[in-house]
């Protein structure tokens, strides 16, 4: 019988390990939630690089490796590339397109948190939605700057900065909400392509801020490449049709 192993971190992820077998294992980092209600084994904690992945996938028997994983966690996507290599077992990746920006938008890329620095001197209010990076620049927040951060998990803010602790999907409405409190002047975000976080950047075109997108990272290529998660659904399908239906 073949073997899955999912590496996740994401809802694509999460919905896709729902509907694997009991032989498959759906890995996590360790930083978020974790399921206690699939239909596979659950792992959780680094592998300890490419060849521990490789050894890994070697001793467990796995016979497909699945990179779901988030489009700016490019060390594991390039971790598994290689761990394909070293092993010969094929890997297939989600690698979701990231959002374009429509008529009236107003984005802005940036590629390190140097040149995003650089680019917020003229903001008075930013709205940070990129995750943990942030709380590592609390203590260096410019004079006359009131930031908002909204990470996974809650964290002391101090007196010029909050932090929101929140997880996806965000509503539209509630979105809106948020901003006409916050009263925000620009909004920074990873460009994640995701449904579940996209209502900002809808709040933001309302409103005619402008938008700081920090750069994708490069990601490697591996044998298949999927745009979405039904598309990918569809070929594992194929590839062992009647384990999984
Ligand atoms: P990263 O920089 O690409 O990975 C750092 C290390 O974490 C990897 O080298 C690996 O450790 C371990 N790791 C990452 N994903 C793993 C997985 N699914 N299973 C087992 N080990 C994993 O990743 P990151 O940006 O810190 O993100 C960590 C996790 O959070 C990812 O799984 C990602 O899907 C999820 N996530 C990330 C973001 C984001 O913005 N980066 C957003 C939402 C969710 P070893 O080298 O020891 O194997």
């Amino acid at each position: 019988m073949s073997r899955i192993l999912l590496l996740g971190g994401v809802g694509d992820a999460l919905n896709i390990a729902r509907r694997l077998g009991p032989q498959d294992i759906y890995s996590l980092a360790g930083l978020g939630k974790q399921p206690s209600d699939l239909p596979c084994q659950l792992r959780v904690g680094g592998f300890g690089g490419a060849e521990g992945l490789a050894a890994f996938m070697a001793s467990e028997g796995i016979d497909l490796l699945l990179d779901i994983t988030h489009p700016y966690a490019a060390q594991i996507s390039a971790n598994a590339a290689r761990a394909a290599e070293l092993t010969g077992v094929p890997c297939w990746a989600l690698r979701r397109p990231g959002w374009q920006a429509g008529f009236g938008d107003d984005w802005r890329e940036v590629s390190d948190w140097g040149e995003l620095s650089a680019a917020l001197a003229p903001f008075k209010q930013p709205f940070f939605t990129l995750g943990r990076e942030p709380l590592e620049h609390l203590q260096s927040i410019p004079d006359g700057q009131f930031w908002v951060l909204r990470s996974l998990d809650g964290h002391p803010g101090n007196d010029r900065a909050r932090v929101i602790g929140a997880r996806g999907p965000f509503d539209l409405e509630d979105e809106r909400a948020l901003f006409a409190a916050g009263q925000f002047d620009v909004l920074i975000s990873k460009n994640s392509g995701s449904t579940a976080t996209e209502p900002k950047l809808q709040v933001a075109r309302e409103l005619g801020l402008p938008v700081l997108l920090l750069a994708r990272p490069l990601l490697p290529v591996v044998e298949r490449e999927f745009v979405s998660a039904d598309s990918l659904w569809q070929a594992l399908q194929d590839f062992r049709p009647t384990e999984i239906l």
